[in-house]
């Protein structure tokens, strides 16, 4: 049996087990373990980390532990910097995704990053092989909270998502990834992932109601699936959760 000691820092430490939190732990196996493997089984995906050292020194994923080896396992840094350091994954920090794909759970994530103007593919058709394929293949940011999902060698981006509440996560993802100069509110069909179109009230002023009729002036549809949006309750909702991830004070609005 042989032995490696590990830490984990920051919020990796949620991918643990409580107890190897925050603290330096021994792990035993037998024979030979290729890091990957060793911190996967641990349940911290590849995705997650950027920087692997094994007795202080930068490592790859492929290192081969043979025991006796020290592990210190970081997150993607946002303010250390380790330019000079080899990273062993692309810093998802340093290139913010403009993409996101979020796995078949995460509806709700997936309608608000739309609301919030993100080109998101949500397809609960897919299978998990082929929205990690599609991921790659489209340069989109996998989302999911499936630990087994990020851990196959195809997902060469991909984000845990720590939270469980939806309007938690959207705050999550953008603060990760610092887009709160990416929004474009209400650009997007939280349906159909589309681009929105601004429309003239009289092309579709026989399908309002009649209060909307009334009060609102513009009015976008979506190409797609002919969806019409206007300034309404809903949007008002939206608003505060933007404001709210914006960390600005709520902007009053309401119809008229
Ligand atoms: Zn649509």
């Amino acid at each position: 049996m042989n032995t490696v000691t590990l830490r984990f820092y920051a919020e990796l430490g949620d991918l643990l087990d409580p107890g190897f939190r925050g603290r330096t732990f021994e792990h035993h196996f037998w024979g030979q373990a290729q890091a990957k493997d060793l911190i996967e089984s641990l349940g911290v995906p590849h995705t997650e980390v950027e920087l692997l050292l094994v007795d202080g020194q930068p490592a790859p994923f492929t290192r081969v532990l043979t025991g006796g080896e020290h592990l210190s396992v970081y997150p993607h840094f946002r303010t250390l910097d380790v330019s000079g350091t080899t990273r062993i994954t692309e810093n998802i920090l340093a290139r913010p995704p403009v993409r996101f794909a979020a796995d078949a759970h995460l509806g709700k994530l997936a309608r608000y990053l739309r609301m919030a103007g993100f080109d998101t593919l949500w397809d609960r058709s897919l299978a998990e092989e082929e929205l990690a394929l599609r991921a790659d293949e489209e340069d989109r940011m996998l989302l999911t909270r499936d630990r087994g999902l990020l851990k196959r060698v195809l997902v060469a981006r991909g984000s845990y998502v720590h939270t469980q509440d939806p309007e938690d996560q959207l705050a999550e993802v953008i603060d990760r990834f610092r887009l709160e100069n990416c929004l474009q509110p209400f650009s997007r069909c939280m349906h159909c992932n589309v681009p929105v179109i601004p429309v003239p009230k009289e092309e579709v002023s026989d399908r309002l109601p009649p209060e909307v009729r009334k009060h609102c002036q513009a009015f976008t549809r979506c190409p797609a699936c002919n969806r019409i949006y206007w300034q309404g309750t809903h949007h008002e909702h939206m608003e505060r959760l933007l404001c709210r991830i914006r960390k600005e004070p709520p902007v009053p609005t309401g119809l008229g």
